[in-house]
């Protein structure tokens, strides 16, 4: 990317650091309760079709909220209302993916920023669920072995982007629905977290300052994403539990600047000083 200098052997330093970290559970890994992985509604059994059911409908609406607040709410709904999460249910009991009752019901109910969105995908994801994989998300996620594929699979579905897709398609092979090969194909599910991480720890840097001047951390996430891969591969590391580890320091650190238990503290510009007063602004984001 022009005006940006890659620094490839930091990404690798940093990949492995959040690596073992993530499994050694320092500071901020301690707790990984927050993770998507250990979301499970009560009274429901681990790899069950309830739980596949939760995943398939809460995943692609995790973007633009809080994830913990979205979950919290994602669980008690589905305790609440369990059927708002059973395929043939939601196509006898509303009229289409533009029923107010549905947008009520969905979006509303789990405080999604676009609530009408969050309608429209429930329906139009459950008649394709219903269509092509007999009402079972445990059909999808074993659609195929190959990791490359199982992705594109879930990403024909409304929401699954890079980001969700990938969540979930990490959240699925961690929790033993799907056994994949060719992993390391994969792109991270990189969000705005993991971009500005990368230039608080130097993996980045713009030409004109330690950070973009615009604050604009998004149009890295492309970057960003193939640097982290290309570490993860070279260190033969999956790139699964730097994703979540990554994700943990970034809701759980960064963003309340929580940095004296982020194991990459002494890697971080926020913290050294470097890069002054601008980074420590934007962590406030
Ligand atoms: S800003 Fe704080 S929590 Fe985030 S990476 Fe730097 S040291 Fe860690």
């Amino acid at each position: 990317m022009n005006g940006t200098s890659v620094d490839r052997l930091r990404a690798r330093t940093v990949v492995r650091r959040v690596s073992e970290a993530f499994r050694n559970r320092e500071g901020l890994l301690t707790n990984v309760d927050d993770l998507v992985e250990n979301q499970l509604p009560s009274g429901v059994g681990k790899r069950s079709r309830e739980h596949a059911l939760f995943l398939f409908y809460v995943v692609p609406n995790d973007h633009g909220v809080k994830s913990s607040r979205l979950y919290t709410r994602a669980k008690a709904l589905f305790c609440a209302r369990p059927l708002l999460f059973e395929p043939l249910e939601i196509l006898g009991e509303f009229n289409g993916p533009d029923d107010d009752r549905l947008v009520e019901a969905t979006g509303v109910a789990l405080g999604t920023r676009y609530p009408k969105e969050t309608a429209k995908g429930w329906y139009r994801n459950t008649v394709r669920l219903v269509d092509e994989y007999d009402a079972d998300p445990r059909r999808l996620f074993t659609s195929s072995s190959d990791a490359t594929v199982l992705l594109r699979h879930i990403q024909g579905f409304r929401g699954y982007g890079p980001k969700t897709g990938g969540m979930l398609l990490r959240a699925l092979v961690g929790l033993g629905f799907a056994a994949v090969n060719r992993l390391g194909q994969v792109a991270l599910p990189v969000d705005i977290h993991d971009s500005r991480i990368s230039f608080f720890t130097g993996i980045l840097t713009c030409s004109d300052g330690d950070a973009p001047e615009d604050g604009d951390y998004y149009r890295f996430v492309p970057v960003v994403q193939q640097v982290l891969l290309e570490a993860c591969n070279t260190l033969r590391i999956s790139w699964l539990d730097v994703d979540r580890a990554l994700w943990l320091i970034g809701s759980k650190g960064c963003a309340v600047r929580d940095c004296g238990r982020c194991p990459i503290a002494d890697l971080c510009r926020a913290t050294s000083g470097f890069g002054g007063a601008g980074i420590q602004e934007q962590l406030s984001l």
